[in-house]
């Protein structure tokens, strides 16, 4: 982290609410399936000619991204997607990222927009 300039968002852990610019960016492996599955689902929906409201209901949840510290990073399983804070401290960053992660099948069935408008607008929780 640069320590001359602050950074233009506020990285708290998901599980101990402290600060967390030791730590990671998390889609872990089990959001990582959601996702995937939320997109294949989506999928057959948009090859079909017409779905209800209840097939709507029934998709699979999106994958949820979520911020931990180091110490609570290293507690999950090592399946997920992972990057480090450090890497994610301005604006300027998580433009890039969300370039990056947009060419990601699965990225347009995660929560990244409402998790990076959350942090950004420090509204954490
Ligand atoms: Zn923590």
């Amino acid at each position: 982290m640069n320590k001359t300039k602050s950074p233009d968002i506020l990285w708290y852990c998901g599980t101990c609410s402290e600060l967390a610019y030791d730590g990671f960016i998390v889609l872990t492996g089990k959001e990582l399936r959601k996702s995937q599955k939320l997109m294949e689902a989506s999928n057959k929906l948009d090859q079909k000619d017409s779905f209800s409201l209840a097939e709507l209901m029934e998709l699979p949840e999106q994958g949820k991204w979520q911020c931990y510290c180091r110490k609570h990073a290293l507690e999950l399983p090592d399946d997920g997607y992972y990057f480090g804070v450090d890497r994610a401290l301005s604006f300027r960053d998580l433009l890039d990222w969300t370039f990056h992660l947009s060419y990601k099948n699965w990225f347009a069935s995660t929560n990244w927009q409402d998790f990076i408008r959350s942090r950004v607008l420090n509204d954490i929780d």
